[in-house]
């Protein structure tokens, strides 16, 4: 049997965050996904700057080969609603394929890689885990995404759980096409939902294009995908024929996740965790500093991994991320729906509202410096 001793299933961005940071600690550590890389994921590919300054991401090694689209401001209103712009004056954000920033970041974590392996079983034996009935680890970190087999395995359950339901497309734009988008690059486009549950985005990158739209309600999301699409092309947004039917997935935000992050030799990371950011959805953020926090937790118990030793994680994820949902969300819940959605609309049509709430704070998180090295 194989064994290692750390065993992290998979390698988004939580997983091979985790896997980097403990690249020079002498822990035998193996990534297991259960994709080839580089593999497409669902995801509009925005990052904000600490993710490269936490990474130790160079720009420019990174440009090179790769879509990497500089953000100096977002557009923001409702659909079909009055839109207004937020400028900078330097970079403020990025756009990154998945499919090339998953595979950069997996491939330089220094850990050995298991690619496509499923994880199907995860038996306790002995005071560790025994994966698959072949690799045996003494510690492993669930990063598998919203539905992360550790955190099934190990007893998570979804019942209950609110989360984002979302669809998206990315596609390389043809010359036509190109000519036909007033999407401008540097300036991707938010439209809200007018029942504020959820946004659409049309976001160029380079010349690939992504839109998508997310809600909080699952309830008929298709129909909701399909009457925005349908917007962009009349609004003149995007003059060319739009695809029908969008790929989707799931998430859920911080504060609204039952799951089990810490126990006797396992930690969950990313949205196997659940932590995207309430306001926006932003998960690649939170997914690698919960992997770095997890590496940091990993290498202060010094081989003790039990529940009481690997608590600390918890700790430090609720000292990063506060103790609960953020308290916008929280009243969201109270209020009348039309109350939210009169107040809503006439404050995203307000500049000072746009610009310093949902741009600056909620969708940038200007106030919160990344993590300390
Ligand atoms: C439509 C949409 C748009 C989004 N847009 C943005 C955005 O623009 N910016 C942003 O910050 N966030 C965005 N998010 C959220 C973001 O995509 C996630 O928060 C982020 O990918 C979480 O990273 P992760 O590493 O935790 O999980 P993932 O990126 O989901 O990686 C999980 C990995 O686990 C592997 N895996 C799963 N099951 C198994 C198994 N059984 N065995 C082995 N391996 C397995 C998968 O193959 C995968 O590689 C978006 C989400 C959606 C749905």
């Amino acid at each position: 049997m194989d064994a290692c001793d750390v065993l992290i299933v998979g390698g988004g961005p939580a997983g091979s965050s985790c896997a980097w940071k403990l690249r020079d600690s002498g822990l035998d550590v193996v990534v297991l996904d259960k994709q080839h890389f580089p593999r497409d994921k669902i995801c509009g590919g925005w990052i904000t700057p600490a993710v490269l300054s936490e990474l130790e991401i160079d720009s420019r090694d990174y440009a090179h080969g790769r879509v990497f689209q500089r953000i100096t401001g977002f557009r923001t209103g409702c659909i079909g609603g009055q839109m207004i712009d937020t400028k900078y004056d330097e970079t403020v954000s990025y756009g990154i394929r998945r499919r090339e920033f998953d595979e950069y970041l997996l491939r330089r974590s220094g850990a050995r890689l298991l690619e496509g392996v499923n994880l199907t079983t995860l038996e306790r034996r002995d005071g560790a885990w025994v994966a698959n009935g072949a690799l045996r680890a003494r510690l492993v970190v669930g990063a598998g995404g919203h539905f992360c087999p550790v955190a099934r395995l190990t007893g998570a359950k979804s019942h209950g759980e609110q989360a984002v339901v979302a669809q998206e497309a990315e596609f390389e734009m043809d010359e036509n096409q190109r000519a036909g988008c007033a999407v401008s690059p540097e300036v991707p486009e938010l439209y809200f939902c007018s029942d504020l549950k959820g946004y659409g985005w049309c976001f160029r990158k380079q010349n690939f294009l992504n839109i998508g739209l997310g809600r909080m309600d699952p309830h008929r999301l298709s129909e909701h995908v399909s009457s925005f699409l349908r917007f962009l092309n009349s609004a003149g947004r995007l003059n060319f024929e739009l695809p029908h039917a969008l790929p989707g997935h799931a998430y859920l935000l911080y504060g609204s996740s039952t799951r089990n992050i810490a126990d006797d030799g396992m930690l969950l990371i990313g949205d196997a965790a659940g932590l995207a950011y309430s306001q926006s959805g932003e998960g690649i953020r939170p997914a690698i500093e919960s992997g770095l926090l997890a590496a940091k937790a990993i290498l202060g118990a010094q081989g003790r991994y039990s529940r009481e030793v690997l608590e600390g994680y918890r700790a430090l994820l609720a000292q990063r991320f506060g103790a609960s949902e953020h308290w916008a969300t929280r009243l969201g819940r109270h209020l009348p729906s039309r109350l939210i959605q009169a107040l809503g609309k006439r404050l995203l049509g307000m500049r000072w509202f746009a610009s310093d709430v949902v741009v600056h704070r909620w969708f940038l998180h200007a106030g919160e410096p990344a993590l300390e090295r």
